[in-house]
């Protein structure tokens, strides 16, 4: 974490998301002292789920920090299907249910939830939320305090991708902008997901309408990938910035 945030302020980024996991391995001190040396807000905080016991008991614990550090919304993951259920339905309810006391939660806290819908392909296992539409159904129900992150990898090739991210802006409910690429051929759902530029995903097309649904937060690259793992991390970053600015122009990087 420490690494990742100084060569984030060596380029002059200032906002970053970040996972509790990492805090836990430096201590709550140390990340908060590490994130306000480098001058970093935070957007985006991972997480509150797999929705089973043992992070659902971690969930108010998991708000009151990321209100401590100031992030700007909670990502939800609802967990896929429980070993041996055959009914998808009953366990998108069942999800619905828990977000609905989460929201009560962190509506008390202050802090924003955000619902990131997954690829289906990742229902099985992840989450039993798969489009745009469905969780903007969710967020129309629930009320305020809840919004959308919209990841290409998991969104692209949706034909209702424009439509629902237009109906997320005009609710003021689209909080965030994953950014990565969708390879051919992608050989791990989790771990393969390519540099922006190098897949199939018409990224700047996503892009544009982020912004004319209103969304005026930063373009935030999220590249799950073993190959580029690998790499050196101050090579990743400069290679992911060089990207953002060709598709996105220069002023979207910040
Ligand atoms: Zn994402």
């Amino acid at each position: 974490m420490a690494t990742f945030l100084s060569l984030c302020m060596e380029r002059g980024l200032t906002s970053v998301s970040i996972w509790s996991s990492e805090i836990d391995k430096v201590g709550e001190a140390v990340a908060l002292t590490s994130l306000r040396d480098n001058g970093m807000t935070v957007s985006g905080y991972n997480r509150i789920g797999p929705f089973v016991p043992k992070y659902i008991a971690r969930a108010e614990f998991e708000l009151e920090r990321a209100a401590r550090f100031g992030a700007d919304h909670v990502f939800l993951f609802t967990g896929g299907i429980t070993e041996g259920d055959r009914d998808l339905n009953s366990a998108r309810r069942r999800a619905e249910e828990h977000i609905a006391r989460l929201l009560e939660m962190a509506n008390k806290v202050g802090v924003k939830l955000a619902i990131e819908p997954l690829h289906p392909m990742l229902a099985g296992d992840r989450t039993v939320i798969t489009s745009l539409s469905q969780a903007n159904d969710l967020c129309e129900t629930l009320g305020p305090g809840i919004g959308v992150v919209v990841d290409v990898y998991h969104l692209w090739w949706d034909e209702r991708l424009e439509a629902e991210i237009m109906r997320a802006g005009r609710a003021g409910r689209l909080l965030g902008f994953h950014v990565n690429d969708w390879l051919i051929p992608t050989k791990h759902l989790l771990t393969d997901r390519g540099m922006m530029g190098d897949g199939i995903i018409d990224l700047p097309g996503i892009e544009r309408m982020m912004r004319r649904a209103g969304f005026d937060g930063p373009v935030e690259v999220e590249i799950f990938s073993s190959d580029w793992w690998a790499h050196d991390p101050a090579e990743v970053i400069d290679i992911a910035i060089d990207r953002c600015r060709k598709l996105f122009g220069q002023d979207m990087v910040r």
